[in-house]
Protein backbone atom coordinates (compact mmCIF):
# COMPACT_ATOMS: atom_id res chain seq x y z
CA UNK A 1 0.00 0.00 0.00
CA UNK A 2 1.24 3.74 -1.23
CA UNK A 3 2.62 5.69 1.40
CA UNK A 4 0.40 9.04 2.72
CA UNK A 5 3.78 10.96 1.65
CA UNK A 6 4.78 8.76 -1.32
CA UNK A 7 5.06 11.15 -4.47
CA UNK A 8 1.87 11.85 -6.91
CA UNK A 9 0.63 13.06 -10.11
CA UNK A 10 -2.59 14.61 -8.34
CA UNK A 11 -2.81 16.25 -4.72
CA UNK A 12 -6.29 16.58 -3.75
CA UNK A 13 -7.01 19.28 -0.78
CA UNK A 14 -10.30 18.25 0.78
CA UNK A 15 -12.35 14.72 1.08
CA UNK A 16 -15.53 16.48 0.59
CA UNK A 17 -18.20 14.82 -2.49
CA UNK A 18 -16.05 16.94 -4.88
CA UNK A 19 -12.64 15.93 -3.44
CA UNK A 20 -13.55 11.99 -2.88
CA UNK A 21 -15.41 11.60 -6.58
CA UNK A 22 -12.38 13.24 -8.07
CA UNK A 23 -9.75 10.67 -6.45
CA UNK A 24 -12.39 7.71 -7.35
CA UNK A 25 -11.95 8.92 -11.42
CA UNK A 26 -8.44 9.65 -11.45
CA UNK A 27 -7.55 6.36 -9.79
CA UNK A 28 -9.83 4.05 -12.14
CA UNK A 29 -7.90 5.51 -14.74
CA UNK A 30 -4.35 4.61 -13.14
CA UNK A 31 -3.46 8.20 -11.70
CA UNK A 32 -1.62 8.18 -8.60
CA UNK A 33 -3.60 10.65 -6.64
CA UNK A 34 -3.97 11.61 -2.84
CA UNK A 35 -6.89 12.62 -0.91
CA UNK A 36 -6.07 15.10 2.38
CA UNK A 37 -8.75 15.53 4.67
CA UNK A 38 -8.01 18.20 7.42
CA UNK A 39 -11.08 16.82 9.58
CA UNK A 40 -12.98 13.02 8.53
CA UNK A 41 -14.27 12.65 5.44
CA UNK A 42 -17.13 14.64 4.51
CA UNK A 43 -17.43 16.38 7.97
CA UNK A 44 -18.43 19.55 6.46
CA UNK A 45 -21.01 20.77 4.09
CA UNK A 46 -21.09 17.00 2.17
CA UNK A 47 -22.93 15.69 5.20
CA UNK A 48 -24.97 17.78 6.22
CA UNK A 49 -26.55 18.70 2.85
CA UNK A 50 -30.54 17.90 2.50
CA UNK A 51 -29.20 14.94 -0.21
CA UNK A 52 -31.45 16.53 -3.44
CA UNK A 53 -29.71 15.09 -6.55
CA UNK A 54 -31.79 17.85 -8.77
CA UNK A 55 -32.02 19.00 -12.25
CA UNK A 56 -35.13 21.21 -11.79
CA UNK A 57 -34.47 24.93 -11.28
CA UNK A 58 -30.64 24.63 -12.00
CA UNK A 59 -28.49 27.38 -13.78
CA UNK A 60 -28.51 26.66 -17.50
CA UNK A 61 -25.03 25.56 -17.53
CA UNK A 62 -25.28 22.80 -14.61
CA UNK A 63 -28.17 20.83 -16.38
CA UNK A 64 -25.57 18.76 -18.29
CA UNK A 65 -23.65 17.97 -15.41
CA UNK A 66 -26.63 16.66 -13.51
CA UNK A 67 -28.12 14.86 -16.64
CA UNK A 68 -24.74 13.20 -16.19
CA UNK A 69 -24.58 12.67 -12.38
CA UNK A 70 -28.18 10.98 -12.60
CA UNK A 71 -26.12 8.33 -14.52
CA UNK A 72 -23.49 8.01 -12.25
CA UNK A 73 -25.40 8.14 -9.17
CA UNK A 74 -27.11 4.76 -10.17
CA UNK A 75 -23.75 3.05 -11.41
CA UNK A 76 -22.32 4.47 -8.25
CA UNK A 77 -25.44 2.75 -6.59
CA UNK A 78 -24.48 -0.43 -7.74
CA UNK A 79 -21.23 -0.79 -6.66
CA UNK A 80 -21.43 0.90 -3.15
CA UNK A 81 -23.77 2.16 -1.07
CA UNK A 82 -24.32 5.62 -1.62
CA UNK A 83 -28.17 6.06 -0.10
CA UNK A 84 -29.40 6.92 -3.88
CA UNK A 85 -32.82 6.52 -4.73
CA UNK A 86 -34.62 7.85 -8.06
CA UNK A 87 -37.95 9.28 -5.86
CA UNK A 88 -38.61 12.10 -8.15
CA UNK A 89 -39.57 16.14 -7.25
CA UNK A 90 -42.40 18.36 -7.06
CA UNK A 91 -41.84 21.62 -6.94
CA UNK A 92 -45.31 23.02 -5.63
CA UNK A 93 -47.17 25.77 -7.25
CA UNK A 94 -49.47 28.00 -5.31
CA UNK A 95 -50.11 30.80 -8.52
CA UNK A 96 -49.87 31.59 -11.88
CA UNK A 97 -46.79 33.32 -11.18
CA UNK A 98 -45.35 30.14 -9.92
CA UNK A 99 -46.39 28.48 -12.91
CA UNK A 100 -44.83 31.14 -15.22
CA UNK A 101 -41.94 30.93 -13.64
CA UNK A 102 -41.40 27.09 -13.72
CA UNK A 103 -42.42 27.48 -17.82
CA UNK A 104 -39.52 29.75 -18.30
CA UNK A 105 -37.13 27.78 -16.62
CA UNK A 106 -38.10 24.78 -18.42
CA UNK A 107 -38.30 26.28 -21.44
CA UNK A 108 -34.79 27.57 -21.62
CA UNK A 109 -33.83 23.94 -19.62
CA UNK A 110 -35.11 21.68 -21.93
CA UNK A 111 -32.37 23.27 -24.67
CA UNK A 112 -29.59 21.42 -22.69
CA UNK A 113 -31.70 17.94 -22.16
CA UNK A 114 -33.62 19.11 -19.47
CA UNK A 115 -36.87 17.16 -18.66
CA UNK A 116 -39.92 18.26 -16.42
CA UNK A 117 -43.57 17.60 -16.69
CA UNK A 118 -46.18 19.99 -15.23
CA UNK A 119 -49.13 18.61 -13.11
CA UNK A 120 -52.72 20.63 -12.85
CA UNK A 121 -54.57 21.05 -9.60
CA UNK A 122 -56.05 17.60 -9.79
CA UNK A 123 -52.87 15.62 -10.98
CA UNK A 124 -51.91 17.04 -7.07
CA UNK A 125 -55.01 15.95 -5.28
CA UNK A 126 -54.30 12.43 -6.56
CA UNK A 127 -50.26 12.55 -6.10
CA UNK A 128 -50.43 14.59 -2.52
CA UNK A 129 -53.88 12.94 -0.51
CA UNK A 130 -52.37 13.42 2.51
CA UNK A 131 -51.86 17.62 1.35
CA UNK A 132 -53.94 20.08 3.53
CA UNK A 133 -53.07 22.65 0.87
CA UNK A 134 -54.65 23.15 -2.24
CA UNK A 135 -51.82 23.39 -4.62
CA UNK A 136 -52.63 25.08 -8.28
CA UNK A 137 -50.08 22.28 -10.28
CA UNK A 138 -46.44 21.63 -9.51
CA UNK A 139 -43.07 21.04 -12.22
CA UNK A 140 -42.52 17.45 -11.50
CA UNK A 141 -39.33 15.45 -12.69
CA UNK A 142 -39.14 11.79 -12.10
CA UNK A 143 -35.68 11.60 -13.29
CA UNK A 144 -34.72 13.65 -9.92
CA UNK A 145 -33.79 11.53 -6.98
CA UNK A 146 -31.47 11.75 -3.43
CA UNK A 147 -28.62 10.58 -2.28
CA UNK A 148 -27.24 9.92 1.63
CA UNK A 149 -24.97 12.15 2.61
CA UNK A 150 -23.91 10.28 5.49
CA UNK A 151 -23.10 7.18 3.35
CA UNK A 152 -22.12 8.55 -0.43
CA UNK A 153 -19.09 10.33 0.05
CA UNK A 154 -17.76 7.62 2.27
CA UNK A 155 -18.53 5.34 -0.30
CA UNK A 156 -16.95 6.87 -2.83
CA UNK A 157 -13.91 6.91 -1.18
CA UNK A 158 -13.87 3.33 -0.45
CA UNK A 159 -14.25 3.09 -4.33
CA UNK A 160 -11.40 5.97 -4.83
CA UNK A 161 -9.18 3.34 -2.51
CA UNK A 162 -9.77 -0.15 -3.89
CA UNK A 163 -8.64 1.45 -6.93
CA UNK A 164 -5.63 2.86 -5.72
CA UNK A 165 -5.98 6.10 -4.21
CA UNK A 166 -4.38 7.22 -0.83
CA UNK A 167 -6.95 8.84 1.46
CA UNK A 168 -5.96 10.83 4.63
CA UNK A 169 -7.94 11.62 6.94
CA UNK A 170 -6.99 14.54 10.06
CA UNK A 171 -4.35 15.67 7.94
CA UNK A 172 -4.53 19.47 6.40
CA UNK A 173 -2.78 20.71 3.88
CA UNK A 174 -0.84 23.48 4.56
CA UNK A 175 0.08 25.29 1.31
CA UNK A 176 1.80 24.46 -2.43
CA UNK A 177 5.65 24.06 -3.25
CA UNK A 178 6.51 25.24 -6.59
CA UNK A 179 9.43 25.21 -9.38
CA UNK A 180 10.16 26.74 -11.71
CA UNK A 181 6.46 28.32 -11.66
CA UNK A 182 4.52 25.31 -11.41
CA UNK A 183 3.01 23.34 -8.88
CA UNK A 184 6.00 20.79 -7.37
CA UNK A 185 3.83 19.44 -4.08
CA UNK A 186 1.95 20.00 -1.78
CA UNK A 187 3.14 20.84 2.09
CA UNK A 188 0.58 18.69 4.88
CA UNK A 189 0.91 19.28 8.31
CA UNK A 190 2.62 15.41 8.34
CA UNK A 191 5.08 16.60 5.75
CA UNK A 192 5.88 17.08 1.69
CA UNK A 193 4.10 15.36 -0.50
CA UNK A 194 5.62 15.42 -4.36
CA UNK A 195 2.58 16.18 -6.15
CA UNK A 196 2.43 17.47 -10.54
CA UNK A 197 -0.80 18.74 -10.32
CA UNK A 198 -2.90 19.86 -6.91
CA UNK A 199 -6.67 20.37 -6.68
CA UNK A 200 -8.06 22.55 -3.98
CA UNK A 201 -11.78 21.07 -3.72
CA UNK A 202 -11.70 22.63 0.28
CA UNK A 203 -15.09 23.59 -0.08
CA UNK A 204 -16.00 26.67 2.41
CA UNK A 205 -12.12 26.99 3.09
CA UNK A 206 -11.01 27.60 -1.06
CA UNK A 207 -10.60 30.94 -1.08
CA UNK A 208 -8.66 31.54 2.36
CA UNK A 209 -6.34 28.12 0.80
CA UNK A 210 -5.95 30.42 -2.59
CA UNK A 211 -5.63 33.66 -1.10
CA UNK A 212 -2.58 32.41 0.49
CA UNK A 213 -1.24 31.58 -2.54
CA UNK A 214 -1.86 34.79 -4.01
CA UNK A 215 -5.97 33.39 -6.13
CA UNK A 216 -8.59 35.57 -5.67
CA UNK A 217 -11.37 33.40 -5.18
CA UNK A 218 -15.02 35.54 -4.56
CA UNK A 219 -16.88 33.35 -1.86
CA UNK A 220 -18.32 33.53 1.31
CA UNK A 221 -20.38 30.92 3.81
CA UNK A 222 -24.16 31.20 4.30
CA UNK A 223 -25.10 29.10 7.14
CA UNK A 224 -27.69 26.11 6.13
CA UNK A 225 -29.97 24.62 9.08
CA UNK A 226 -31.64 21.13 8.59
CA UNK A 227 -33.83 18.66 10.58
CA UNK A 228 -34.55 15.75 10.48
CA UNK A 229 -37.30 13.30 11.81
CA UNK A 230 -37.09 9.88 13.79
CA UNK A 231 -38.30 7.29 11.77
CA UNK A 232 -42.14 7.87 10.41
CA UNK A 233 -44.52 7.03 7.79
CA UNK A 234 -45.96 9.88 5.94
CA UNK A 235 -47.04 7.88 2.97
CA UNK A 236 -44.57 10.43 1.00
CA UNK A 237 -41.83 9.22 -1.13
CA UNK A 238 -41.59 11.72 -3.24
CA UNK A 239 -39.36 14.55 -2.48
CA UNK A 240 -41.21 18.40 -2.28
CA UNK A 241 -40.09 21.91 -2.58
CA UNK A 242 -42.58 24.22 -1.36
CA UNK A 243 -42.42 27.93 -0.76
CA UNK A 244 -41.85 27.91 2.95
CA UNK A 245 -40.45 24.26 3.32
CA UNK A 246 -38.93 21.51 1.74
CA UNK A 247 -39.00 17.53 2.69
CA UNK A 248 -37.67 14.01 1.58
CA UNK A 249 -37.41 10.69 2.72
CA UNK A 250 -34.57 8.99 4.38
CA UNK A 251 -33.27 5.71 4.12
CA UNK A 252 -33.50 5.40 7.90
CA UNK A 253 -37.25 5.78 7.57
CA UNK A 254 -37.38 9.25 8.84
CA UNK A 255 -37.52 12.75 6.73
CA UNK A 256 -35.50 16.12 5.86
CA UNK A 257 -36.71 19.07 6.43
CA UNK A 258 -35.91 22.78 5.59
CA UNK A 259 -36.46 25.47 3.29
CA UNK A 260 -34.32 27.76 1.07
CA UNK A 261 -35.32 30.76 3.64
CA UNK A 262 -33.48 28.90 6.34
CA UNK A 263 -30.35 30.67 5.51
CA UNK A 264 -28.43 33.25 7.53
CA UNK A 265 -25.81 35.66 5.40
CA UNK A 266 -23.40 36.61 8.32
CA UNK A 267 -21.23 39.55 8.20
CA UNK A 268 -17.74 39.08 8.33
CA UNK A 269 -14.68 41.07 7.32
CA UNK A 270 -14.52 38.92 3.59
CA UNK A 271 -18.42 40.83 3.34
CA UNK A 272 -17.12 43.56 3.20
CA UNK A 273 -14.00 43.14 1.04
CA UNK A 274 -16.40 41.06 -1.60
CA UNK A 275 -19.39 43.57 -1.23
CA UNK A 276 -19.25 44.63 -4.83
CA UNK A 277 -19.44 41.16 -6.11
CA UNK A 278 -22.08 40.25 -3.65
CA UNK A 279 -24.66 43.49 -3.13
CA UNK A 280 -26.59 42.47 -6.06
CA UNK A 281 -27.41 38.73 -4.88
CA UNK A 282 -27.77 39.63 -1.74
CA UNK A 283 -30.84 42.18 -2.68
CA UNK A 284 -31.91 39.48 -5.42
CA UNK A 285 -32.03 36.65 -2.72
CA UNK A 286 -32.82 39.13 0.79
CA UNK A 287 -36.24 36.91 0.79
CA UNK A 288 -34.27 33.65 1.04
CA UNK A 289 -30.96 34.57 2.55
CA UNK A 290 -30.94 36.90 5.86
CA UNK A 291 -27.84 38.74 6.14
CA UNK A 292 -26.54 39.15 9.90
CA UNK A 293 -24.04 41.30 11.82
CA UNK A 294 -22.98 38.11 14.42
CA UNK A 295 -19.50 37.11 16.24
CA UNK A 296 -18.22 35.24 13.49
CA UNK A 297 -17.47 38.77 12.38
CA UNK A 298 -14.24 39.11 15.14
CA UNK A 299 -13.59 35.06 14.93
CA UNK A 300 -12.87 35.39 11.47
CA UNK A 301 -11.04 39.18 11.89
CA UNK A 302 -8.48 36.32 13.76
CA UNK A 303 -7.59 34.34 10.84
CA UNK A 304 -4.41 35.78 9.05
CA UNK A 305 -5.10 35.89 5.36
CA UNK A 306 -1.35 34.89 4.63
CA UNK A 307 0.71 32.71 6.34
CA UNK A 308 3.85 29.96 6.08
CA UNK A 309 3.50 26.12 5.97
CA UNK A 310 6.09 25.68 8.18
CA UNK A 311 3.78 26.28 11.46
CA UNK A 312 0.04 25.46 12.32
CA UNK A 313 -2.40 26.94 9.84
CA UNK A 314 -6.04 27.84 10.04
CA UNK A 315 -6.70 24.61 8.49
CA UNK A 316 -5.63 22.71 12.05
CA UNK A 317 -6.78 25.33 13.87
CA UNK A 318 -10.31 24.15 13.01
CA UNK A 319 -10.84 20.81 11.97
CA UNK A 320 -14.50 21.08 11.14
CA UNK A 321 -17.35 23.95 10.78
CA UNK A 322 -20.23 22.92 13.08
CA UNK A 323 -22.22 25.56 13.43
CA UNK A 324 -25.56 25.60 14.81
CA UNK A 325 -28.67 25.67 13.07
CA UNK A 326 -30.70 29.48 12.48
CA UNK A 327 -34.00 28.10 14.63
CA UNK A 328 -36.57 30.09 13.59
CA UNK A 329 -35.80 29.09 9.84
CA UNK A 330 -36.27 25.67 10.66
CA UNK A 331 -39.28 26.04 13.22
CA UNK A 332 -40.78 28.03 10.19
CA UNK A 333 -40.31 25.25 8.04
CA UNK A 334 -41.40 22.45 10.46
CA UNK A 335 -44.03 24.36 10.78
CA UNK A 336 -45.61 25.10 7.52
CA UNK A 337 -44.64 21.38 6.65
CA UNK A 338 -47.62 20.18 9.14
CA UNK A 339 -49.30 22.77 8.31
CA UNK A 340 -49.25 21.92 4.78
CA UNK A 341 -49.17 17.52 5.50
CA UNK A 342 -50.94 17.21 9.23
CA UNK A 343 -50.15 13.68 9.11
CA UNK A 344 -46.67 15.25 10.15
CA UNK A 345 -48.38 16.49 13.21
CA UNK A 346 -47.65 12.91 14.45
CA UNK A 347 -43.49 12.89 13.43
CA UNK A 348 -40.96 14.08 15.92
CA UNK A 349 -37.91 16.15 15.53
CA UNK A 350 -34.72 13.46 16.50
CA UNK A 351 -32.01 16.29 15.14
CA UNK A 352 -31.39 19.58 14.12
CA UNK A 353 -28.03 20.49 12.85
CA UNK A 354 -26.22 23.55 10.83
CA UNK A 355 -23.71 23.80 7.97
CA UNK A 356 -21.68 26.64 6.03
CA UNK A 357 -22.57 26.60 2.62
CA UNK A 358 -19.99 27.93 0.21
CA UNK A 359 -21.15 30.94 -2.11
CA UNK A 360 -20.13 32.74 -5.43
CA UNK A 361 -21.68 35.95 -6.63
CA UNK A 362 -23.59 34.27 -9.49
CA UNK A 363 -24.14 30.78 -7.12
CA UNK A 364 -22.42 28.82 -9.64
CA UNK A 365 -19.51 27.17 -8.89
CA UNK A 366 -15.58 27.28 -10.36
CA UNK A 367 -14.40 24.44 -12.32
CA UNK A 368 -10.76 24.49 -13.72
CA UNK A 369 -7.41 25.19 -14.09
CA UNK A 370 -6.23 28.20 -12.15
CA UNK A 371 -3.72 29.91 -14.97
CA UNK A 372 -1.11 31.83 -12.90
CA UNK A 373 -0.03 28.21 -10.94
CA UNK A 374 0.06 25.57 -13.62
CA UNK A 375 -0.65 22.70 -12.22
CA UNK A 376 -3.46 24.15 -9.47
CA UNK A 377 -6.61 23.27 -10.06
CA UNK A 378 -9.89 24.37 -8.64
CA UNK A 379 -13.61 22.91 -8.26
CA UNK A 380 -15.40 24.56 -5.35
CA UNK A 381 -17.79 27.18 -4.54
CA UNK A 382 -20.93 24.83 -5.65
CA UNK A 383 -23.61 27.40 -3.87
CA UNK A 384 -25.79 24.77 -1.98
CA UNK A 385 -26.15 22.26 -5.25
CA UNK A 386 -22.57 20.36 -5.41
CA UNK A 387 -23.91 17.38 -3.89
CA UNK A 388 -26.16 16.49 -6.12
CA UNK A 389 -24.02 16.96 -9.13
CA UNK A 390 -20.91 15.87 -7.59
CA UNK A 391 -19.91 12.34 -8.99
CA UNK A 392 -19.99 14.58 -12.29
CA UNK A 393 -18.04 17.01 -11.14
CA UNK A 394 -15.23 14.73 -9.82
CA UNK A 395 -15.61 12.35 -13.85
CA UNK A 396 -14.72 15.74 -15.22
CA UNK A 397 -12.32 17.47 -13.38
CA UNK A 398 -10.48 14.00 -13.67
CA UNK A 399 -10.67 14.59 -17.12
CA UNK A 400 -9.46 17.95 -17.07
CA UNK A 401 -6.17 17.06 -15.15
CA UNK A 402 -5.39 14.42 -17.28
CA UNK A 403 -5.26 16.62 -20.51
CA UNK A 404 -8.70 14.66 -21.98
CA UNK A 405 -11.63 16.08 -23.02
CA UNK A 406 -14.08 16.76 -20.12
CA UNK A 407 -17.74 15.32 -20.69
CA UNK A 408 -19.02 18.70 -20.22
CA UNK A 409 -18.33 21.80 -21.01
CA UNK A 410 -16.45 23.82 -17.63
CA UNK A 411 -15.68 27.15 -20.05
CA UNK A 412 -18.59 28.74 -18.09
CA UNK A 413 -17.20 27.48 -14.74
CA UNK A 414 -14.18 29.40 -15.24
CA UNK A 415 -12.78 31.64 -12.44
CA UNK A 416 -12.28 33.78 -14.75
CA UNK A 417 -15.51 35.31 -14.92
CA UNK A 418 -15.19 37.30 -11.98
CA UNK A 419 -12.54 39.47 -13.00
C1 LIG B 1 -27.58 22.72 4.74
C2 LIG B 1 -27.11 22.37 3.36
C3 LIG B 1 -28.01 21.84 2.43
C4 LIG B 1 -27.57 21.50 1.14
N1 LIG B 1 -28.42 20.81 0.32
C5 LIG B 1 -27.95 20.33 -0.87
C6 LIG B 1 -28.74 19.48 -1.67
O1 LIG B 1 -29.83 19.06 -1.30
N2 LIG B 1 -28.26 19.09 -2.88
C7 LIG B 1 -27.05 19.49 -3.33
O2 LIG B 1 -26.69 19.16 -4.46
N3 LIG B 1 -26.25 20.24 -2.54
C8 LIG B 1 -26.66 20.66 -1.33
N4 LIG B 1 -25.85 21.40 -0.52
C9 LIG B 1 -24.53 21.79 -1.02
C10 LIG B 1 -23.55 20.63 -0.99
O3 LIG B 1 -23.56 20.02 0.28
C11 LIG B 1 -22.16 21.18 -1.33
O4 LIG B 1 -22.21 21.95 -2.52
C12 LIG B 1 -21.16 20.05 -1.53
O5 LIG B 1 -21.22 19.13 -0.47
C13 LIG B 1 -19.77 20.66 -1.63
O6 LIG B 1 -18.83 19.63 -1.62
P1 LIG B 1 -17.30 19.99 -1.50
O7 LIG B 1 -16.55 18.72 -1.59
O8 LIG B 1 -16.98 21.09 -2.46
O9 LIG B 1 -17.13 20.69 -0.07
P2 LIG B 1 -17.17 20.09 1.47
O10 LIG B 1 -18.12 18.99 1.55
O11 LIG B 1 -17.35 21.26 2.30
O12 LIG B 1 -15.74 19.49 1.58
C14 LIG B 1 -14.57 20.28 1.65
C15 LIG B 1 -13.62 19.58 2.60
O13 LIG B 1 -12.33 20.18 2.51
C16 LIG B 1 -11.71 20.07 3.79
N5 LIG B 1 -10.60 21.03 3.82
C17 LIG B 1 -10.67 22.38 3.73
N6 LIG B 1 -9.43 22.92 3.74
C18 LIG B 1 -8.56 21.88 3.84
C19 LIG B 1 -7.14 21.80 3.90
N7 LIG B 1 -6.36 22.90 3.83
N8 LIG B 1 -6.56 20.57 4.01
C20 LIG B 1 -7.34 19.45 4.04
N9 LIG B 1 -8.69 19.48 4.00
C21 LIG B 1 -9.29 20.67 3.89
C22 LIG B 1 -12.87 20.40 4.75
O14 LIG B 1 -12.61 19.91 6.05
C23 LIG B 1 -14.04 19.71 4.06
O15 LIG B 1 -14.29 18.42 4.59
C24 LIG B 1 -26.24 21.76 0.77
C25 LIG B 1 -25.33 22.28 1.70
C26 LIG B 1 -25.75 22.55 3.00
C27 LIG B 1 -24.74 23.03 4.01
Amino acid sequence: MADALDPVEVAIVGGGIIGASTAYWLAKAGVRTALFEKGTLACEQSSRNWGWVRTLSRDLPEVPLALLANRRWRELQQQVEVGYRQNGLLYLQENDRDAQEHARWYDAAKTYGAKASFLTKRDMQKLLPTSARAWTGAMYSESCGVAEPTQATAGIAALAREAGATIVENCAVRGIERSAGRVSAIVTEAGRVDAQNVLVAAGAWSRLFCGNLGVEFPQLKVRGSVLRTAPFDARMSVSINGKDFTCRKRTDGGYTVSQFSASLAELVPDSFRLMSKFIRPWIANRAIVRVRVSERFIDELKIPRRFPSDSETPFEHCRMLDPPPYAKGIDQAWTRLRESFPVFKGARIAHAWGGYIDVTPDAMPVIGALHDVPGLYLASGFSGHGFGIGPAVGECVAALIRGDRPPVDLEPFRLGRYA
